[in-house]
């Protein structure tokens, strides 16, 4: 029977010296959801994937669900895009909001992705120009509405953050795991998520969720808890609140 899963590949902040940037890979399967990309992606997914005792790469995964586009959630696109282009000849899947993805090709994108130079016979080089949709496909996310890819169902929520972000509720199988993304401590938002059997729950400092107001939480609830995006001060013996570990595998659910 398949399984919904996810293993970490980074569970730092934007700032982090001891971890890599927070981003997992969703399974179920056999199928593989990327949620978010921050660089040096493919070296975090091959360590994640040593570590788990399977082979993550850009190839194995089916799509990649971004939630905003602050650097340390979105700074490896340009290589996946890249390698997607060049090497496996496709576009990547894109899930997200369309107030995500609005800025993502000319405040992000563009600078590095905008032209390419092709070979010409006879010479010289031509320079051909690309528009976001070269590289990825993108699959908007609505809210309050589902997405089916493959044998995922998502929806999304928007958090409190500088920028637009959303949360994600990801099903597969009759399991269902909740991402919380980047936001401030919003009780709305934990309840939305608490539909799922397991919430991963950013916590950080500044305008992000304090690790004391999750604390405070019902201990039934917090059991159903996993931390992300926490800083390298942060103390992973003491937390009432499992930490997540990268390149370790965790169960949605009960085994069947
Ligand atoms: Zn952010």
């Amino acid at each position: 029977m398949s399984t919904l899963s996810f293993i970490p590949l980074g569970v730092g902040d934007a700032f982090t010296a001891l971890y890599y940037s927070s981003s997992i890979v969703v399974e179920y399967d056999g199928r593989r959801l990327l949620i978010d990309c921050p660089h040096p992606i493919r070296k975090m997914m091959l360590e994640a994937g040593t570590a788990a005792g399977t082979r993550i790469d850009v190839d194995t995964i089916d799509a990649l669900a971004l939630t905003h586009l602050h650097a340390d959630h979105a700074s490896g696109m340009e290589g996946f895009g890249y390698f997607s282009y060049f090497l496996l000849k496709k576009r990547a899947e894109l899930i997200a909001h369309p107030d995500v993805v609005d800025r993502l090709w000319a405040g992000h994108l563009s600078a590095g992705m905008e032209q390419l130079l092709v070979k010409r016979d006879p010479p010289p080089w031509e320079t051909v120009h690309k528009e976001l949709a070269d590289y990825f496909h993108h699959v908007p996310l609505v809210e309050d509405s589902a997405v089916t890819v493959g044998p995922f169902t998502l929806r999304c929520r928007k958090t409190i953050h500088h920028i637009p972000t959303t949360a994600f509720l990801i099903s597969a199988g009759g399991h269902t795991l909740g991402y919380s993304a980047d936001t401030a401590f919003d009780p709305a938002l934990i309840e939305w998520l608490s539909e799922a059997e397991l919430i991963i729950h950013e916590t950080n400092y500044g305008i992000h969720t304090p690790y004391a107001d999750l604390a405070a939480l019902p201990a039934t609830l917090r059991a159903r808890m996993r931390l992300i995006h926490y800083p390298d001060d942060f103390d992973l013996g003491q937390s009432v609140i499992e930490p997540l570990k990268q390149g370790r595998r965790y169960t949605v659910g009960t085994q069947p």
